[in-house]
């Protein structure tokens, strides 16, 4: 850290993330959601703030932008997005875009069980309500102008920075909050006037040029970008090479209803990498202690963890573990839901390409 940091020097956004901001009703104070603002988050203050970056699942602001969908419930047509989407010219490419490129049916289908439509964003109808068409306004704007919205996104990380550095903690990042983005190749763009700005206001050394998302966190030494994927592990988008470009921490997001879904989980845990597993059990009862998968002739058993004690903090959990998330109530779920977790049961679970085993001590 440079010794001299002067908080109160100004440090405004880069005029091109400013005016994306503007163009789509954000702001960098409410880019990102905070421990402040999350109960989740707010569970693992003792260890970190964090920050989250929340946007539209899958295919969500394609129905969102969607007039023949129905303007009730709460994934259904947003007006206000559709007149953006519109005016901006960008109606075409929302409705081919695809937010998670690994979601399932069980998740990112139109009544998956994907968590961005728990809590208040599954509440009241979306026009109506402020948190889906903030996420949609973020979707968009990402959409309009990446390189822009990238860069809006890591100042706003520093912003958030400086309260983590009053309070003598870590800031924790996750940008992968409610979809798949590839952030480990976005490039977010410098200038030597930036750099210097960044270091007289965030007491933050940046190297000027180019350099992706992950780099650029993970070359902070007081963050700790951490993300789940259902990426497969290998390939240019998968858990290795994101890990990589930071390093990242990356927990492998377990899908029960992915055809190959036993085999991508064996393979992400043989590769180092932890498992996050949802679960159907009720509040109060006790968790599995371990869990069984096997595929293609293969077993592997893993110890649990409790994710939702202590917040989302993964970076503090070992590898090699599953890290069992207890089901959330997703507001307009169909039958597909239900292949999204497992059941709390000592019994075998069938599943496309193998099975799943949950076990409790003796
Ligand atoms: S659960 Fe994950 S992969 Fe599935 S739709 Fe939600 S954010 Fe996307």
């Amino acid at each position: 850290m440079p010794a001299l940091i002067n908080p109160s020097r100004p440090c405004a956004l880069p005029a091109d993330a400013r005016a994306l901001l503007a163009r789509w009703g954000l702001s960098s104070s409410t880019l990102l959601t905070t421990d402040r603002q999350s109960p989740k988050l707010r569970h693992g203050q003792a260890r970190a703030r964090a920050v989250i970056l929340y946007t539209l699942p899958a295919r969500s602001l394609a129905e969102a932008i969607n007039p023949d969908n129905p303007a009730d419930g709460p994934r259904s047509f947003v007006p206000s997005l559709f007149s953006l989407a519109e005016a901006h010219g960008l109606t075409q490419k929302a409705r081919a875009y695809n937010a998670c490129p690994w979601a399932t049916p069980g998740c990112g289908g139109a009544g998956g069980a994907c968590l961005a439509w728990a809590g208040h964003a599954g509440m009241g109808s979306p026009e109506k309500n402020p948190i889906v068409a903030a996420r949609g306004r973020r979707t968009l704007a990402r959409l309009d102008d990446p390189e822009a919205f990238g860069r809006a996104v890591f100042w706003s990380a520093l912003r958030h920075l400086l309260r983590a550095r009053r309070d003598g903690l870590p800031l924790a990042v996750r940008l992968r909050g409610t979809d798949d983005h590839p952030w480990h190749r976005h490039v977010v763009p410098v200038s030597e006037a930036e750099a210097e700005a960044i270091a007289a206001r965030y007491g933050v050394d940046v190297t000027p040029g180019e350099a992706t998302m992950a780099a650029r966190l993970a070359a902070v030494p007081e963050l700790r970008p951490y993300e789940y994927s259902a990426a497969p592990v290998n390939g240019p988008l998968g858990l290795i090479a994101q890990r990589d470009a930071g390093p990242v921490d990356v927990t492998s997001s377990f899908k029960p209803d992915r055809l190959t879904g036993c085999a991508d989980a064996v393979a992400a845990l043989r590769a180092g990498f932890r498992l996050s597993v949802p679960v159907r059990v009720k509040r109060g009862a006790p968790l599995p202690s371990a869990l069984t998968l096997t595929a293609g002739g293969e077993s592997i058993t893993v110890p649990t963890v409790d994710g939702d004690a202590g917040g989302d903090h993964r970076w503090t959990d070992p590898h090699g573990v599953a890290v069992l998330l207890r089901l959330k109530n997703a507001r307009g779920c169909g039958p597909e839901a239900d292949a999204f977790s497992l059941a709390a049961h000592g019994m075998p679970q069938h599943l496309p390409d193998g099975s799943a085993l949950l076990t409790w001590p003796d």
